[in-house]
């Protein structure tokens, strides 16, 4: 299926990105205009920056841009909601105006020279296209292995997302649509898109190092982000603390024979170190247990609350 020429936006999440906003606008801008030049951009493609509640200048950055380029937009929201629905905050509210959209971060981490092989591959009429790290040479090792931890856990318990996959990716208006669809509080886009199952496609691209201002995702952050993940794409550790207070049974029973045995044979009990393991460590499973099953409660209380995930403050 061959399709016209599309209306794209960028949509851009910033939290305080006021150190780099100016050379991303700059790119971005020139960016669009040599898309539109060599015929690949609908003239109406924009550039859409959603300000999750910054506290520096990145408002203002946004709204003295618009008043030169019309096609730098811009969105407010009331307060910071995090990364994930500041995203779905700016493709929910333009997802009547454009044909596709592609979602990246404000800091030109993700390499922007793939957006014309996305641009192609929507083209051959593929829904979702998404952006996947060639390497990880640019993060720390501890990243590097916790995020490989991370997506092998995913898949091993059976949650669906593409390995070296974050945000950056081409979704078209009907996926958009669906997304509409999805009321959940906790929001994990990583792992609704590839749910969904439209037709997609992978694009590699080489992810380079932050140039200005800080990541926003420090320790932890990351870890609340991959518990995030998990929990709302799985029930399986809500299982895995059955499984847990299991062994910890076998254990005890398995304890309660040894002394049995040593108490017949009419050896003394010395276990009052051994009494006291198996105590700590059944309480500890208990413990866990009730942990996890709150964990999952305080994610129904939220969203059972419906509240709204984002508000929007202005429009630029
Ligand atoms: N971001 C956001 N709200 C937040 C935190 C981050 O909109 O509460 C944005 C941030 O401005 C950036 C993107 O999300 O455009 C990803 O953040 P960052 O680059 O700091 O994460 P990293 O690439 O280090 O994982
Ligand atoms: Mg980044």
């Amino acid at each position: 299926m061959e399709r016209s020429i599309p209306c794209l936006a960028l949509v851009i999440p910033c939290y305080n990105e006021e150190a780099g906003l100016p050379h991303v606008m700059g790119t971005l801008d020139g960016l669009l205009v040599s898309l539109k030049r060599d015929g690949l951009l609908r003239d109406d493609s924009f550039v859409l920056y959603v300000d999750d509640g910054s506290r520096d200048g990145t408002w203002r950055m946004i709204e003295e841009r618009n008043l030169h380029n019309p096609h730098s937009r811009g969105l407010k929201l009331a307060g910071n909601v995090g990364h994930q629905n500041a995203l779905l905050a700016g493709m929910l509210e333009i997802r009547d105006e454009v044909d596709c959209l592609i979602s990246m971060d404000a800091d030109l981490q993700d390499d922007i020279h793939v957006i014309p092989v996305m641009l192609e591959r929507y083209a051959e009429g593929c829904e979702i296209v998404y952006g996947v790290r060639k390497d990880r040479r640019s993060d720390t090792l501890f990243k590097r292995c916790t995020a490989g931890f991370f997506y092998g856990l995913m898949k091993q318990i059976g949650v669906r997302v593409v390995p070296q996959h974050a945000d950056y990716r081409l979704v078209s208006r009907i996926v958009l649509e669906a997304l509409a669809q999805y009321g959940e509080t906790n929001l994990f886009l990583r792992g609704i898109f590839p749910s969904m199952g439209f037709s997609s496609a992978v694009v590699a691209y080489e992810r380079k190092e932050r140039q200005h201002g800080k990541s926003k995702y420090p320790l932890r952050r990351m870890l609340a982000f991959a518990w995030q993940g998990i929990t709302s794409f799985s029930g399986l550790p809500l299982r895995l603390a059955g499984l847990c207070s299991l062994s910890a049974l076998l254990l005890a029973l398995l304890l309660s024979l040894l002394s049995l045995l040593t108490w017949a044979r009419g050896e003394t009990v010395s276990g009052w170190a051994s009494l006291m393991i198996a105590v700590l460590f059944l309480g500890s499973v208990q413990l866990f247990c009730i942990t996890l099953i709150g964990e999952y409660l305080a994610k129904i209380y939220a969203e059972v609350k419906r509240r709204p995930r984002y508000i929007v403050e202005k429009k630029r």
